[in-house]
């Protein structure tokens, strides 16, 4: 199941999307969405009788966390290595506040602190359950699904800072959409779900989650033995390697397969 959060101008929905995926990860013209009454995390998945062409309503951010953003650093290998770190031997976590979350086709605002934003292509999982100390072997039962995000960086504040909350923090700097996929399971990443990010149509980072060095279940694990996680948190799975910058006027893409694709444009703050 495909769950959104969208408008038709009004206030926002949740809904339930069907349609086709092409090879660009871009659903059918013919797609519609079947509104929810409520948000599914909290009350579960109710159709009402309301339904929109998805190309008549515009899509949100799917999940807004009313908690925490955590993101994983250096957990593809290749990427770790093209910014000159070492392969970590635990995973690297990091905090994005929640207001930094945006949805599909909003603006990544350019800060006027940085010189050198960029974007990052990332698997994102999002929890459905409150939990701690969750098990590997049972963290499929704590997953409401999975989305794409993009782990936007100052990368010139974060080496300046050393760590990482203002380079990675700004409004703006965490979209997420376009929906959240609950039908597939970390097996179906551990055998390799091509994540793929375009700068202008051109093709920058072409990886595969089959490359995480830490998988899903493994970062349950680690985290949730750290801090309880709530419904609608989102950890960021790391980005495979090609990160580089963008500027105001460029529009960024990023497709995960089976997942579709998140699209937002640079402007000047
Ligand atoms: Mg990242």
């Amino acid at each position: 199941m495909r769950i959104a959060r969208f408008t038709t101008g009004e206030d926002p929905q949740y809904g339930v999307i069907t349609g086709d995926l092409d090879e660009h990860g871009q659903l059918s013209e013919d797609a519609t969405i079947v509104a929810l009454a409520g948000d599914p995390l909290y009350v579960g998945v109710k159709l009402l009788d309301e339904q929109h062409q998805v190309s008549d309503v515009r899509l949100l951010a799917p999940v807004l966390p009313r908690s925490k953003v955590i993101g994983i650093g250096r957990n593809y290998a290749a990427h770790a290595a093209e910014l000159g770190n070492d392969v970590p031997t635990e995973p690297l976590m990091f905090f994005k506040p929640n207001t930094s979350v945006v949805g599909p086709g909003d603006a990544i605002s350019y800060p006027v602190q940085s010189t050198n934003v960029h974007f990052e292509g990332e698997l994102a999982v999002v929890i459905g359950r409150i939990c701690r100390d969750v098990p590997a072997e049972k963290a499929t039962d704590v997953i409401h699904g999975y989305t794409i995000a993009n782990d936007v960086t100052a990368r010139d504040l974060q080496k300046s800072d050393v760590q990482f909350t203002r380079a990675k923090g700004f409004d703006t700097f965490c979209p997420l959409g376009p929906w959240i996929e609950t039908d597939l399971d970390p097996n179906d990443f551990a055998e390799g779900r091509r994540v793929q990010t375009f700068l202008n149509g051109d093709v920058a980072q072409d990886g595969s989650t089959k490359d995480l060095i830490f998988d899903i279940p493994t970062l349950i694990a680690y985290v949730s033995s750290v801090m309880t996680l709530l419904p609608g948190d989102v950890i960021l799975t790391g980005t495979p390697e090609g990160v580089g910058p963008m500027l105001p006027g460029d529009e960024v893409e990023i497709s995960i397969e089976g997942l579709g694709t998140l699209t937002n444009k640079v402007v000047a703050r």
